[in-house]
């Protein structure tokens, strides 16, 4: 179930903790079981290492311990925790708000850009989508067929088109028809990894986006995190959806991924329906790792 693994790293704690273990066997445990729940190496280290201070205080409480663990994640957490998305749209002006989304291929992309446009229509916004994947074949009658499901207009070229020009095109589209927001999908594979970080940097230079959302899939674990890094590396993004959580049952992902690149996770993808997408709130995340009541 979701989180299991991890869930069950930090209740262990509770009975090494009681039993009076030795300190390093009690944290290397418990480093092993957050590493095995896909937590990156360093952030592992740090929620261990204040697991130690902690015994080695004299804290003896483990409900204390687990309230001082609990903390130390939240500040790890990055300093601006939250991006309300709807609040930023309203608040542009004049419009179009545009969003680019990025990520490797099969990480949910495209079904995040159709969730989000559906919220978005929920909030009485209207959306333009762009197809700005134009390798991966299928990819431009995907998005088509999300933007028939959901009744919006979509912009695209044909494959092998320049996606800066499209999303470029998007954006004249929405100030000609006074469109809330444009929404750029973009490729998630070309020949390199560079070729694809040029591409999206390109993209971003010309269309100058208000918000660049990676999208990770928490199923592929430490991947997803050293491919945050160099989606960090080459955009600058504003923040992180991470899908897929409803099958994550290692639950590491999510703390990896906010503490790593210091980028606030906006929303977590719990489905393949457009309803599926639920805001991330840090306070309500971690005490459900803890699991400890909100
Ligand atoms: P893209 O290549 O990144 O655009 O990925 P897609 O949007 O095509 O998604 C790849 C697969 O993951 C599809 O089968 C989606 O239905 C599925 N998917 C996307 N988001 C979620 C999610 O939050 N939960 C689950 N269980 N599946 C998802």
């Amino acid at each position: 179930f979701m989180f299991d693994n991890i869930k069950s790293a930090f209740s262990a704690i509770r009975n090494v903790v009681s039993n009076d273990n030795n300190i390093d066997d009690i944290v290397e445990k418990f480093q092993i079981t957050l590493l095995e729940s896909d937590v990156a190496f360093e952030v592992a280290d740090k929620i261990s290492q204040k697991l130690r201070e902690s015994i080695q205080e004299g804290e003896s409480d483990v409900d204390n311990i687990i309230l001082k663990l609990k903390t130390e994640i939240l500040e790890s957490f990055p300093e601006s925790n939250s991006i309300n998305m709807i609040e930023k749209i309203n608040s542009k002006s004049p419009k179009p708000f545009v969003i680019m989304f990025i990520g490797m291929n099969g990480c949910g992309k495209t079904t995040t850009v159709a969730k989000t446009t559906n919220l978005l229509k929920k909030h009485g916004l209207s959306v333009v989508l762009v197809a700005g994947d134009t390798h991966r074949p299928g990819a431009i009658e995907q998005l088509l067929e999300h933007s028939e499901n959901l009744d919006v207009k979509i912009v695209r070229q044909n494959y092998g088109a320049d996606p800066a020009a499209v999303s470029h095109d998007g954006i004249s589209f929405a100030k000609n028809h006074n469109v809330d927001v444009v929404i750029i999908d973009t490729a998630g594979r070309i020949q390199t990894s560079k070729n694809l970080m040029d591409e999206l940097s390109k993209i971003s230079r010309v269309v100058n986006p208000d918000l660049k959302i990676f999208v990770g899939d928490a199923l592929t674990g430490n991947d997803a995190v050293s491919q945050a890094k160099t989606f960090l590396d080459a955009t600058d993004f504003d923040g992180v959806i991470l899908t897929k959580i409803d099958a994550d049952v290692k639950g590491g992902s999510a703390l990896s991924i906010a503490m790593v690149t210091q980028k606030p996770i906006l929303y977590f993808g719990t489905g393949q329906e457009y309803d599926d997408f639920v805001e991330f709130n840090s306070d309500q995340f971690v005490s459900k790792l803890l699991n400890l009541e909100t």
